[in-house]
């Protein structure tokens, strides 16, 4: 199996019945880019960029950040780029930056919080990205931890400004669906976002109310809670309304059931860890997605994880 797999992750992730899933991969680097390409990614659904100033230890400039989305761009020749806006404060902690303490970090300025509240973070990453777009990065952009449409219409308007002061391009704007509160009005949100990419981490954590990092806590904090589908259906129906398109890069993506779900909810997209995109391609590529939608149809009336799990009858026409 493993063999046929390595041989066909060259292939795209299609249905026997046509259906067309995008498989991308969770990388952060350009040096990155070829091993991902090798496993048979179609493009870079999440480059989170925190990590540029977690690994570093210090906070790039505009130039240095212009010049990694530049080359993550080149790397990936024309094929998709989300560049994801930084995403610090929960489980993302930057010593040098300095911010406060706070009681519950997971619940505190974090993501697109702190990113309205530090022009001197945002505005520098904002230019580097529409100037890497300037130079040919064919790139979108994507904010983390939205929990309202105020924060979508603010930041949308800062890169707005900043695009234009720089005459660059105009990039797809979307936005992490991680908070059940962006889930739930997700009809609303997508007016004003053009992609939705689900973090199916935080959004587990937020709506089973369990650390994400909590080992005692690991095997019940599960993505497939029927809860948590409901609200991923939630998701997908409201982007619908508005013709918006729906991913998830959450670790759920990279489990070929888990996969094989999504896409029978509607995910389009599905972006992971480089080296689970074999299996994952596999996985649909053995399914019909008729099958997988009816998958999903259980999976959403199932009362609990285990229900959901025991509809996993392991690929090749039994998805159902
Ligand atoms: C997520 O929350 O699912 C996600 C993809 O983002 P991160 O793991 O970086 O919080
Ligand atoms: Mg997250």
């Amino acid at each position: 199996e493993r063999a046929s797999q390595e041989a066909e992750r060259g292939q795209p992730a299609i249905t026997l019945d046509g259906a067309s899933i995008e498989v991308a991969a969770n990388v952060n680097r350009p040096d990155q880019v070829a091993f991902a390409l090798a496993q048979g990614g179609e493009g870079v659904g999440l480059m989170r960029t925190e990590f540029l100033f977690l690994e570093s230890g210090d906070t790039p400039s505009e130039d240095e950040q212009a010049a990694i989305y530049l080359a993550m761009a080149e790397a990936l020749d024309g094929r998709s780029l989300i560049v994801r806006a930084l995403d610090i404060g929960g489980d993302k902690q930057v010593p040098h930056l300095d911010l406060p303490v706070e009681e519950n970090p997971f619940l505190g300025v974090r993501g697109a919080r702190l990113l309205l509240r530090r022009p001197d973070l945002l505005d520098p990453q904002l230019r580097a990205l529409y100037r890497a777009a300037q130079q040919g990065g064919a790139l979108s952009i994507m904010f983390p931890m939205i929990t309202s449409l105020e924060e979508l219409v603010e930041l949308r308007a800062r890169c707005e400004a900043i695009r234009a002061e720089l005459d660059a391009p105009h990039v797809p704007i979307g936005i992490m669906i991680e908070v059940p509160a962006a889930a739930v009005q997700a009809h609303v949100l997508a007016e004003h976002a053009d992609f939705f990419s689900i973090g199916t981490n935080d959004l587990t954590q937020y709506v089973l109310a369990m650390d994400r990092q909590n080992p005692e806590l690991a095997a019940q904090a599960q993505s497939l809670h029927p809860a948590v589908l409901r609200m991923i259906a939630m998701t997908i129906e409201g982007a619908k309304a508005h013709g918006r398109w729906v991913g998830v890069c959450g670790g759920i993506a990279g489990d070929p059931f888990g996969a094989a779900l999504l896409a029978g909810l509607g995910v389009r997209e599905l972006s992971m860890t480089p080296r689970d995109i074999p299996a994952v391609k596999a996985r649909i590529r053995q399914s019909r997605i008729e099958d997988l939608q009816a998958l999903a149809r259980e999976a959403l009336a199932a009362r609990d994880v285990a229900a959901v799990r025991a509809l996993d009858k392991g690929g090749i026409g039994q998805d159902r």
